[in-house]
């Protein structure tokens, strides 16, 4: 890290006085300027640098500043910095290809998108054109994008501010064991009245009326919840029934998050229409996209798709994923994530939880993991209330503080720390980050 103080109160200035900000209260902000970042690791120009513990939104799979995928962009650039979409481009086609190839049979195209809400939008266009169906299924507590389409996917506040949304979208109740909706008092029971309560949406909203059902494979920002065992598959049977499709959106969870190239690809069923972005070039260039089938294809064989964009598979950022595939591939990345989860994520979390009684539970799979935290391990109530107007969100903002005070930037959602490292770090990096965090729950814990 470099210290230059007058950077960084400039950086602070021209952020403060014009940059409008996602999600936020404007005058409630104080965003910390970033200078630089390296490996896992980013630092600011006041000399400050933190361990990035949820790879900035869950994006920065290969870390800050990979040497393969900023010199396969400055190639590209040389060679061609951009190219509309109805020319064919060598880096887009191989990465399509490349895509194609770890998606695994029964998936042929991929259409590319500029980041994840895009791809939700055009996954949710393509199901309703191939089935001529309208109604679109959702879960609570998911998260799908911010424009028009997507937003109404999402089941949570974040979708409030754009309601009434569009038409046909009708939400229902994923698994959540740890609070089931369903009263269930195992996995086994969850999944059980979890698709009970599918299949009723589905008779009542009328099977031939609906489209497609979106899902997100392991549900992310609001909350790494993993599916319990059997769910999944049982969604795929009612969808063969009653012929609709399954997109399942791997945005936060494609390649490699899970320790599989698809996160889907932990579980026993496969999707019609896969969504990504994030992870295929860890957000160098902004990308995303739909992965395929030949049937979807078919329905555009001769009709003309109604949708595009003018950076559709842009030259550099398809250049970085194939540059960020290559290493994934070559350094046996999703090995070194599957060993994590083992032999470091899985006991030190179980460990962390075992020590403080402000851990209500652990859970997680791969890279991707939730500490969710109780005032109460008894009644399990949430150590800050679920989006409360004027709820005292203090015990979270604290626990964030006490990370960042000791150089960890946390990932924190609702009630939860998630950790979600980039997935080049290292075991003793991972402890480090988890280090901070038992000493910021060690705070909790005194407080409650
Ligand atoms: N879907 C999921 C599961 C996500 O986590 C996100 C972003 O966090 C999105 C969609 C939206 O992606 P983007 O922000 O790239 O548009």
């Amino acid at each position: 890290p470099v210290t230059d103080p007058d950077a960084d109160a400039a950086t602070r200035a021209d952020d403060r006085g014009h940059v409008f900000h996602s999600w936020s209260a404007q005058s409630r902000i104080d965003p910390v300027p970033v200078a630089g970042g390296l490996g896992v690791r980013f630092f600011d120009d006041a000399g400050r640098s933190y361990l990035d513990f949820g790879s900035q939104l869950v994006n920065l799979n290969l870390g800050h500043g990979h040497p393969d995928l900023v010199a396969a962009i400055k190639t590209q650039a040389d060679r061609l910095a951009t190219i509309q979409p109805s020319f064919a481009s060598d880096v887009r086609g191989t990465l399509a290809r490349l895509i194609v190839e770890r998606a695994g049979a029964g998936f042929s195209h991929v259409f590319f998108t500029n980041g994840g809400t895009e791809a939700n939008e055009h996954a949710l266009r393509m199901a309703r054109l191939h089935t001529g169906r309208h109604k679109v299924l959702s879960t609570y507590r998911s998260y799908h994008g911010a424009t028009a389409g997507s937003i109404t996917l999402t089941g949570e506040p974040r979708r409030w501010g754009s309601e009434p949304g569009i038409p046909g979208v009708v939400h229902f109740s994923g698994p959540y064991p740890y609070r089931s909706p369903f009263h269930a008092t195992s996995p086994e029971q969850e999944t059980e009245r979890a698709l009970a309560h599918l299949s009723d949406v589905v008779t009542f909203e009328g099977p031939h009326t609906v489209a497609a059902i979106v899902l997100e494979t392991v549900v992310g920002t609001n909350g790494v919840l993993v599916p319990p065992p059997g769910y999944l598959e049982g969604v795929r049977e009612l969808c063969d029934r009653w012929g609709i499709l399954l997109v399942a959106d791997e945005v936060m969870v494609g390649f490699g998050r899970l320790g599989s190239w698809f996160g889907i690809q932990r579980f026993g069923a496969t999707p019609d229409l896969i969504t990504f972005a994030k992870g295929v070039n860890s957000g160098y260039v902004p990308l995303g996209g739909v992965v395929i089938p030949p049937a979807v294809v078919e329905t555009f064989a001769e009709r003309a798709y109604p949708g595009g964009l003018t950076y559709s598979g842009h030259p550099l950022a398809c250049a970085a994923g194939v540059a960020s595939i290559g290493v994934i591939e070559r350094d046996d990345v999703l090995g070194h994530v599957r060993r994590l989860e083992t032999e470091v994520f899985a006991p030190e979390l179980t460990a962390l939880a075992d020590r403080h009684p402000v851990v209500g539970e652990v859970r997680g799979l791969g890279a991707f993991w939730a500490i969710e935290l109780v005032r109460d391990r008894e009644t399990r109530t949430p150590l800050v209330p679920f989006n409360a107007a004027g709820a005292d969100l203090a015990p979270m903002l604290e626990i964030g503080a006490a990370c960042r005070a000791r150089g960890v930037w946390p990932f924190l959602a609702g009630n939860r720390i998630h950790v979600a490292p980039p997935l080049i770090s290292t075991a003793d990096e991972i402890r480090e980050g988890l280090a901070a965090i038992d000493a910021a729950l060690s705070e909790a814990d005194a407080k409650l």
